[in-house]
């Protein structure tokens, strides 16, 4: 292996698969940067943005009051027997945090880390979420503390009819409705669908989203996410000063949404550069051929399996942060780009398509380099959009085609991102407060007149 030094990357010899010393240890500096960070509590960087842009838009503080704590969560241990005949007890949560806009509307993450606090902050940014693309729907979120990966499929689908079983009666298609996130796709989804339906005793399909299209799923679903970022990426390139023949992407998280996106940047003329996921990390500066790339993925289960002269392997994922690019891709978890390790960023612009990938104190490192944000909550909106549209084709029983579905999901996410940009401009503020701005307008408006007197 050429021995080139990734731009911006410190210390990254020894994380480097081909590298002689593969010790596997990322710097101390950036580990403990990351673990004093990890100790403040999700939820409440969650709020602390929220409160952020309402004092910079004169928010009422009855809405603020209203939007400082779920209106409910509720915690299960769901019993799971294995396959085994061992019984496993699995900790799980459903959080509806704001139902002022509507019935409301959330992802369901299977993930060993999940823990309460974590399905509020992700429902906190649900409900801001769908109030920014203008859905009639509040926000929530579940979890489920679990490693799928060491469990058959058959003890996946028991657990997915316990949790319906524990949470049905806080979730309908007129009150709660999940959809996938991390850990959970179209297969759950059905599992879920299914079993509500033997609960109420007939076919529900609009109770849960992202289904597969035989079970009464939408067109366009399960790549919405990827689709959606693209768009907004698209209608915001000027702002962000990007021509896609002259921008090198990375992508950290090469999952359904990441490699999605993938997808319609190499369309479009962009240069995918560097992909990760939890198995590592692969940079090349000539580019990366994405089909060759994906069949790797499909067939060892990581992007490192995809190996080429000129391609660099490491094992920590988090060695693409600081590579040489234009434009960074956190596509996976939360706090990916943290107080440790954000002034290795070098790009230009970092398009959040996971939730919650920058901490509030790398957002301030990056603002102060010159690198701008595309928040999370505009980035990633496509998934939920198309969840809305399936939710509609399930109420009226009309299924629409992938082209209506494409043409609406582009002209929703179109027209949030020129209200981000316009009130970035009126407010002369960054795009992730002007993004909490839009949504908050939205909800004090619903909230208002419903505050107790
Ligand atoms: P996924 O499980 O399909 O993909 C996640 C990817 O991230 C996997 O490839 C995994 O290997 C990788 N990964 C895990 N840990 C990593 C690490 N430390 N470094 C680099 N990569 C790592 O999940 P997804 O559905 O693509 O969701 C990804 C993100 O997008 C999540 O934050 C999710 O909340 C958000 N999101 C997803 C949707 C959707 O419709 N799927 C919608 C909105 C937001």
């Amino acid at each position: 292996m050429a021995a080139k030094q990734i731009a911006g990357r410190k210390a990254a010899k020894n994380t480097r698969i081909s590298s002689k010393s593969t010790s596997g240890k990322s710097d101390g500096k950036r580990s403990k940067a990351s673990a004093s960070e990890a100790s403040s509590d999700l939820f409440d960087m969650a709020c602390a943005r929220v409160v952020d842009a309402a004092e910079r838009a004169s928010i009422d503080a009855d809405a603020i009051a209203t939007l400082r704590y779920p209106k409910e969560t509720l915690a299960a241990n769901l019993l799971l027997r294995r396959d085994d005949g061992t019984l496993e007890t699995v900790k799980a949560w459903r959080c509806r945090y704001s139902d002022a806009l509507g019935p409301t509307k959330g992802g369901l993450r299977i993930h060993p880390d999940t823990c309460m606090r974590e399905v509020m902050a992700l429902a906190l940014w649900m409900t801001c979420k769908c109030a920014l693309v203008d859905l009639p729907f509040g926000g929530a979120k579940g979890g489920i503390a679990f490693d799928a990966k060491s469990h058959s499929p058959m003890e996946r689908q028991r657990l997915m009819h316990a949790y319906v079983q524990a949470f049905r009666g806080m979730v309908g298609p007129d009150r709660d409705i999940p959809a996938p996130d991390v850990g959970t796709g179209p297969r759950e989804m059905a599992w879920f669908a299914d079993a509500y339906a033997q609960w109420v005793g007939h076919p529900e399909p609009g109770v849960v989203t992202g289904k597969p299209v035989a079970n009464g799923g939408s067109e366009g679903r399960s790549g919405a996410t990827g689709q959606g970022g693209f768009h907004v990426l698209s209608v915001l390139s000027q702002r962000l000063g990007l021509e896609p023949k002259d921008t090198r992407v990375a992508i950290l998280g090469f999952g359904n949404a990441g490699s999605e996106l993938a997808k319609h940047l190499r369309d479009a003329g962009y240069r995918l550069v560097g992909a990760a996921d939890s198995g590592g990390a692969v940079y090349s500066e000539d580019g990366l051929r994405l089909e060759a790339l994906t069949e790797a993925k499909r067939r060892r289960g990581s992007v490192t399996a995809f190996r080429r002269k000129g391609v660099e392997a490491f094992e920590d994922p988090a060695e693409l942060v600081g590579v040489d690019c234009d434009l960074l891709i956190p596509a996976a978890l939360q706090s990916q780009i943290h107080a440790g390790n954000a002034a290795d960023v070098k790009v230009r612009v970092v398009l959040e398509l996971a939730n919650g990938p920058v901490t509030p104190a790398a957002d301030e490192i990056l603002r102060k380099a010159g690198t701008q944000v595309v928040p999370d909550i505009l980035a990633n909106a496509g998934g939920v959009t198309v969840s809305y549209f399936e939710w509609l084709q399930n109420r009226s029983r009309d299924p629409w085609s992938a082209d209506t579905v494409r043409q609406r999901l582009e002209a929703r996410l179109e027209q949030a991102s020129h209200a981000v940009a316009d009130t970035a401009v009126e407010l002369d503020c960054d795009l992730r407060q002007a993004a909490y701005v839009v949504a908050l307008r939205r909800l004090e408006r619903a909230i208002r007149p419903l505050a107790p007197e």
